[in-house]
């Protein structure tokens, strides 16, 4: 039975939501999430990558939400040349729609309440404070009233709108990506594979990661403005036809990635963005569920222990926790990014066949980054601080 007042409600049961209803409820404030799809984590938006060390700060590694094991990074130059790059750190393609579900549930066992089906339409206010959500429920218009909400609601988020936070980022930073997951192909089961160039992915990359032997997810991401001169879905249809001709597309999804760096405010009176609808995807490889854990965890924290000092401003709190953790390091793979997304085709072929030339033993990810960047040396210092130093 839903109460008609909580401590904290949370908007969104995805990973960024689940982390904050979780660690908000083990220290004993109450929480609600309303999560407006019928399942959770269904339908899923994503190319499932992730690293090991990633998820097992939040759940143990189970062979139930893990498809496949990942040791190896394959990169494709547009010329062919492929540089292998074995992982110093495995990684996994996950199975989300179980990972996400398993994740919820041990934000369900701390003792939160999740409701699915209930669409988050409008926000309370007490002045200039939130104090609570709108939503749909059953057909019926409802109300209840919260200390805190935190908008855990995407990359399409509009909580934070509502409340007067500057959410909105520019066409060019949203990668626009496509991606099907593709059956009855032959792919080796421990790579992900990454292509590079105008023919595959221009301002972005093309992946193939594998779910089995026979499946894969394979998709791409572009540049905002390079989608209006050719969709990022032809690009993928003309890959599969050339490569994959026999496949069968089991999904097709599509949607934003916001490649950025995390909003400037993503804390008013009242309310906390985190995962997505805080822009904590990491820039430059365009993966959110490990840093959207990380921010989600982070606000769940700060929300319980301002409900529990009844200190509403010690909410802002959580941005300096954020960017310490995070936000910091984001801003330096923003740039990293930006000094390698406008690389043509030749200097993609240079990169490849100079690490090439690197011993196998020296092919390691920090490595290639730095001989992708090896003429502009102020980047080189970026490098060494997110690769190279723990
Ligand atoms: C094509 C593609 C491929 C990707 N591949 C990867 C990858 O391989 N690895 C990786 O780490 N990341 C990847 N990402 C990014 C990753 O999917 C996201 O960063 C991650 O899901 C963010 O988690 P979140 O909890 O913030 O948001 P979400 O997982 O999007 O969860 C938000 C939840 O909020 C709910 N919601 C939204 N609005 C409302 C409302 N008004 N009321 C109630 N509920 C609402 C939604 O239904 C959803 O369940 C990919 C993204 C795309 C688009």
């Amino acid at each position: 039975m839903m109460k008609s007042e909580y401590d904290i409600v949370v908007v969104g049961a995805g990973p960024a939501g689940s982390m904050a209803a979780r660690f908000a409820a083990e220290k004993g404030v109450s929480v609600l999430v309303l999560e407006k799809d019928r399942d959770v984590g269904y339908p899923v938006r994503c190319g499932e990558a992730v690293s090991k060390a990633g998820i097992e700060e939040f759940i143990p590694s189970d062979p139930k939400f893990i498809a496949t094991v990942i040791n190896k990074f394959s990169f494709i130059a547009p010329d062919g040349s492929e540089v292998i790059v074995p992982l110093e750190e495995e990684g996994y393609i996950l199975e989300r729609r179980i990972f996400d579900y398993e994740l919820a549930k041990t934000a369900a066992a701390a003792g939160a309440e999740i409701l699915t089906r209930a669409y988050v339409n409008g926000l309370l206010f007490d002045g200039n404070k939130v104090n609570g959500v709108k939503f749909e429920y059953d057909g019926e218009q409802k109300e209840i009233k919260s200390k805190i909400v935190i908008a855990a609601d995407g990359v399409e988020s509009r909580v934070g709108r509502w409340a007067g936070l500057k959410t909105h980022i520019d066409f060019r930073d949203m990668e626009s990506a496509v991606q099907i997951t593709a059956s009855n192909i032959s792919v080796k089961p421990d790579t992900c594979y990454f292509y590079f160039g105008e023919e595959y992915a221009p301002q972005g990359y093309f992946w193939i990661f594998p779910k089995d032997s026979k499946t894969a997810n394979i998709g791409l991401g572009v540049g905002g403005d390079m989608n209006r001169k050719k969709s990022a879905l032809t690009y993928l249809n003309n890959f599969m036809k050339k490569n994959y001709p026999g496949a069968s597309v089991l999904t097709r999804i599509a949607g934003g990635v916001p490649c950025v760096p995390t909003l400037d405010k993503i804390v008013a009176p009242g309310i906390m963005l985190a995962g997505d609808a805080a822009r904590q995807v990491n820039p430059l490889s365009g993966g959110g569920i490990a840093s959207g854990m990380i921010g989600g965890s982070i606000a769940g924290t700060v929300a319980a222990e301002s409900v529990l000092m009844n200190k509403p401003e010690y909410v802002f709190e959580y941005e300096k926790r954020w960017n310490d953790r995070l936000g910091k390091r984001h801003l330096i793979f923003n740039r990293i990014k930006n000094g390698i997304y406008n690389f043509t085709d030749e200097q993609f072929n240079g990169i490849a066949h100079a690490a090439l030339k690197l011993p196998e033993e020296k092919r390691t990810l920090g490595n290639i980054f730095k001989t992708a960047l090896v003429n502009k040396p102020k980047l080189l210092i970026d490098v060494a601080k997110v690769f190279f130093t723990k």
